[in-house]
């Protein structure tokens, strides 16, 4: 999920001769777009809770907030797996970064409409509407089972992720005229070669 709220950065810190965290640099993955498949099909469970799944979850959360995202699913990295990292504070509480395998919503409580956008799908927004609260059950990077409540824009980042991983894109929860209206928009866009 795309976030336009982060828009005011701060400007760069000045390089200094000693990091202040020793983490290994990260793969930044592009983002897949609309029109791709792999957007459009379910993911597959995750199955092997590896070293290799812990390296993939890091690098989903740099390629997430190098993209301004809230949340990024598997599939729009061209990975078809029900795997998904999500963050509503942008990277700036290490402690709201929430890895979600084969999460599944188990409540929903509530209605809110808000604006919504998409990293798949970007420049396009458009209102949803979604849960005031959820309840997920996941297993965590190393496969624990976990329950997790959001409400608000954590309840909309949760259903955002999770639709992806059943190929459900934000599109198809709009009315129909604004959704063709951005199917034509991105459909000259590729004519174009900008999309
Ligand atoms: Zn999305």
């Amino acid at each position: 999920m795309s976030d336009k709220s982060t828009s005011s950065k701060a400007p760069a810190a000045a390089i200094t001769e000693t990091p202040l965290v020793s983490s290994p640099p990260r793969k930044i993955y592009p983002i897949v777009k609309y029109g791709d498949p792999v957007l459009e099909k379910a993911g597959a469970p995750v199955k092997d809770f590896d070293a290799e799944l812990e390296e993939l979850a890091e690098d989903m959360f740099a390629s997430m907030y190098a993209a301004q995202g809230v949340g990024l699913a598997a599939p729009q990295i061209g990975k078809s797996m029900r795997f998904a990292v999500v963050d509503v504070t942008g990277g700036k509480n290490p402690e709201a970064k929430i890895v979600l395998a084969n999460p599944e919503v188990t409540h929903a409580e509530g209605e809110v409409r808000e604006e919504e956008g998409c990293l798949s799908i970007p420049g396009f927004r458009g209102y949803v509407v979604r849960p005031q609260f959820v309840t997920v059950k996941a297993q965590s990077v190393k496969g624990e089972p976990f329950e997790i409540r959001g409400e608000n824009l954590l309840a909309r980042a949760f259903c955002h992720e999770i639709d992806h991983l059943n190929g459900i894109l934000f599109l198809q929860h709009l009315g129909m005229l604004k959704r063709d209206m951005i199917k034509r928009k991105i459909k000259k866009l590729r004519k174009q070669g900008e999309w």
